[in-house]
C-alpha cells in the first residue's frame, strides 16, 4: 500500500507495500507470462519510434528478482518479455511497472529505503540498510543460507539510480538535511532522487492523491 497525503508535502509520503504485496505481483505477473496471458505492447517501437500494432514475440527471458523481507531478501525467478518491431527489425525488452532495467531489486523497495534515508534527519547510510539493527542477509535460493549482507554501498547507487530518472523538479518544495551531502552535486542528486520517486509513485495512486492499495 503506498500513502500519498499531499502532492506538495513531499515529506509526508509513506510507502508502505508489504513484501507479500510485492511477492504477489512478481508471482501475477510470472503466472501471466507462463500460461501466455499477455499482450502485445502498444508503445511506439523503442528504436525507430514508429507506432506499431503487429510486434513479434521474440524471446521471453528469465530475470532474477530481489525483495526485502524483514532481514533478508528473497530471490524470485520471474521473466522479461522481448519483442521485435516488424519495421525496423529491433528488439526491445518490455518491464513490467515494478522492474527497472539493470536493476535486481524491485521499484517499491529502491523507492522505501531511498526515501527512509532521504527523509530522515540522522540516518546514515549504515543504519538504514538494517532492520530493526540487523544487518540483512541474501538468501542463496539454492542452499537457503545466508550468503552476504545488504551493503551501504547498494542504497548509494539505489538514489543514483533514481536521480537519473528524475526529468523535472521544484527544490523550493522542501529542504534535505545538510548532514546528508557535503557537495552541492549530491545534494542535487538527492533532490532529484526524491522527486523522481514522487513521479514513480503518482503512477500507481489514484487521481485524487488518496491511499491506492495493490
Ligand atoms: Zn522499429
Amino acid at each position: 500500500m503506498i500513502l500519498l497525503t499531499s502532492d506538495e508535502n513531499i515529506l509526508s509520503w509513506r510507502i508502505e507495500m508489504e513484501s507479500s504485496a510485492i511477492e504477489g505481483m512478481i508471482r501475477d505477473h510470472t503466472e501471466a507470462v507462463e500460461k501466455g496471458n499477455f499482450s502485445m505492447p502498444t508503445c511506439c517501437c523503442h528504436q525507430c519510434h514508429k507506432k506499431v500494432d503487429g510486434y513479434k514475440l521474440h524471446e521471453c527471458r528469465k530475470r532474477q528478482l530481489r525483495v526485502f523481507h524483514n532481514d533478508i531478501i528473497k530471490v524470485f525467478i520471474t521473466f522479461l518479455l522481448r519483442w521485435k518491431c516488424p519495421l525496423c527489425q529491433s528488439t526491445f525488452t518490455e518491464y513490467p511497472s515494478f522492474i527497472l532495467p539493470h536493476k535486481r531489486f524491485v521499484l517499491f523497495d529502491m523507492c522505501r529505503l531511498s526515501q527512509q534515508y532521504i527523509e530522515s534527519e540522522t540516518a546514515n547510510y549504515r543504519d538504514t540498510v538494517k532492520c530493526n539493527g540487523s544487518e540483512i542477509g541474501y538468501i542463496d535460493p539454492v542452499s537457503g543460507l545466508c550468503e552476504r549482507f545488504l551493503s551501504h554501498s547498494t542504497l548509494y547507487r539505489f538514489i543514483e539510480y533514481l536521480a537519473n530518472l528524475c526529468l523535472s523538479f521544484r527544490v523550493s518544495t522542501f529542504s534535505i538535511s545538510s548532514r546528508k551531502y557535503r557537495t552541492s552535486t549530491r545534494k542535487l542528486t538527492l533532490i532529484q532522487a526524491v522527486f523522481a520517486i514522487k513521479n514513480i509513485l503518482k503512477n500507481f495512486i489514484s487521481p485524487d492523491f488518496g491511499t491506492y492499495s495493490f
